[in-house]
């Protein structure tokens, strides 16, 4: 927690076996310097208690002990009852809501035992205004359940913890990691937000086979050594950094690896079962033209038109697109497409394009300095497929840098954008957003 932060806490150990001792790469960072598709590993990525960070715990730690400056009351707190006390309280309540309730409790019961052998009308006095009294219940059962069969102490066991009334496992585990500092891995809302992001994954969390994929994914991104701190950090990046409505991907530590951000996704992951099910799908797609003598895209064989490029009167390179493939698991497969961000309705930029541009500036980690971004509205358009419809928005991105979240062979000549294979809905509009190249 962030009243317990120390310098150099990051150490990544050689593993056995490789004879350099150098790290080796974990399975997740190897298959995003290939490039290979977002999918995530169906087999461990990491052995369970392996002593290697994941790139992505590494960089969450440094985040933690850089850039955290979430402030909480409870946070570095090690008694497990004031733990307990703080979760059960944030339960379905908003931690400005909740705070004040956080603080009266421990002024009115400084003990479990206090609790226990309060008036119950007093207790449920105090928790009067915060609402889903079967909370307050649970908790004066519970306290008496410890005074009577724990002799009034809290027990540091995961499973005794997750015995007690109204502890379910997210408690359980918060319980765990932060007052005895057990390697249990919390998974709440910003957590599956964070992961599913940052891996693209994109079951739902809201399904059974979601549930326990994202469990595994959290314990095997678990600092065994530091599971309390890991914890806190994971859920105040969510809270802070990767945030559900406006994540702040142009100065996010993970935004070179993030799979999300790099496919496009940051704003249509997490996924949950009732959005897949849903018969409207709101997709705006950013046709990105880049406009650059810059010599680093000097075209490649294999994905420009290499006659445009050897044309030595030419003062610049023929402008290049982005296109990238559709993901496994979703429609079009393996279809191309150009730079998509899927919303849960009617992006708000339709009315007011001034807000894709910040959106964009942010996502594409495009600094200010680079001069204002132009957008144009090209059309809208909608396709009407077996179980879904698809509302397109369609803009078009003037640039005169790569972004280099990018990778260089996503962008393509007119010529060559010509020759790939396009969903009908994208095809039409290619000729109205790029011009044809003779
Ligand atoms: S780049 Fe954006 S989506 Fe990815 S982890 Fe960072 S804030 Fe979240």
């Amino acid at each position: 927690m962030a009243g317990n932060k120390k310098k150099g806490i990051i150490q990544t150990k050689g593993k056995a076996g490789n004879p350099t001792n150098l790290p080796q790469k974990p399975r997740a960072e190897r298959a995003l310097a290939a490039g290979l598709p977002q999918k995530m590993p169906s087999k461990s990525i990491a052995p369970a208690g392996s002593s290697a960070m994941l790139p992505f715990t590494e960089r969450l730690l440094q985040w933690h002990n850089e850039d955290n400056h979430r402030l909480m009351p409870w946070k570095g707190e090690k008694d497990p009852y004031k733990i307990w006390l703080s979760e059960i309280i944030l339960q379905q309540t908003r931690v400005e809501q909740g705070l004040s309730y956080y603080e009266k409790f421990v002024r009115h019961y400084p003990s479990i035992a206090q609790l226990a052998s309060a008036p119950e009308d007093q207790v449920f006095k105090d928790w009067e205004g915060l609402g889903y009294y079967s909370r307050c219940k649970n908790l004066i059962f519970t306290a008496k359940t410890i005074v009577k069969d724990y002799k009034g102490i809290f027990p540091d066991n995961y499973d005794q913890i997750l015995s007690l009334k109204g502890i379910g496992p997210y408690t359980a585990a918060a319980i765990s990691a932060f007052a005895f500092n057990k390697p249990y891995a919390v998974v709440d809302g910003n957590v599956f937000r964070v992961l599913s992001r940052f891996y693209g994954v994109d079951t739902p969390i809201d399904s059974t086979k979601g549930k326990q994929l994202f469990q595994k994914i959290a314990a095997e991104n678990l600092s065994q050594t530091k599971p309390a701190i890991y914890n806190q950090a994971i859920m105040d990046f969510g809270a802070t950094q990767c945030k559900p409505a406006a994540p702040l991907c142009g100065s996010c530590p993970m935004g070179d690896i993030c799979q999300a951000k790099r496919t496009g996704r940051v704003m249509s992951l997490p996924k949950k079962e009732k959005t897949l099910q849903k018969k409207n799908r709101y997709i705006s797609w950013i046709v990105m033209e880049l406009q650059s003598a810059d010599p680093v895209l000097k075209p490649n064989k294999a994905t420009l038109d290499n006659k445009a490029h050897l044309n030595k009167k030419a003062d610049r390179h023929p402008p290049l697109y982005y296109i990238q493939k559709r993901p496994a698991g979703d429609i079009w497969e393996n279809l191309h497409e150009f730079y998509p961000i899927e919303t849960e309705s009617v992006p708000e930029w339709s009315l007011k394009p001034s807000l894709l541009i910040r959106m964009l500036e942010n996502l594409l980690s495009i600094a200010p300095s680079s001069g204002p971004l132009s957008i144009e509205a090209i059309c809208t358009v909608t396709q009407q497929l077996t179980h879904q419809k698809i509302h397109g928005y369609i803009y078009k991105l003037c640039l005169t840098s790569r972004p280099s979240i990018f990778p260089i062979n996503n962008w393509y000549s007119a010529k060559k954008v010509n020759d790939l294979a396009f969903p009908k809905l994208l095809k039409n509009l290619q000729i109205e957003a790029i011009p044809k190249q003779k």
